[in-house]
């Protein structure tokens, strides 16, 4: 089975990942990050949850009552 990248879709071949214009038409495929965008979605990832975090401080600590008046409306 080929495993192609859901980002960029290059192919995994081995330990490399290379663009490929089209895989032959019987071929199985998975999809899966390389690990280029694996390290993009991971560091997406933190940055969300970083955001999440300062949200919730922000609302546990009531010290922006703005925002506490947007998440409770
Ligand atoms: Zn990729």
């Amino acid at each position: 089975m080929t495993k192609v990248c859901c980002v960029c879709q290059r192919v995994q071949d081995g330990d490399h990942w290379s663009m490929t214009n089209a895989l032959p038409a019987d071929e199985r495929v998975t999809h899966g990050y390389c690990p280029d965008c694996f390290s993009e979605a991971m560091a997406a990832l933190d940055e969300f949850i970083r955001k999440q975090q300062m949200i919730r401080s922000a609302v546990a600590s009531d010290s922006c009552p703005m925002l506490v008046g947007v998440l409770c409306a």
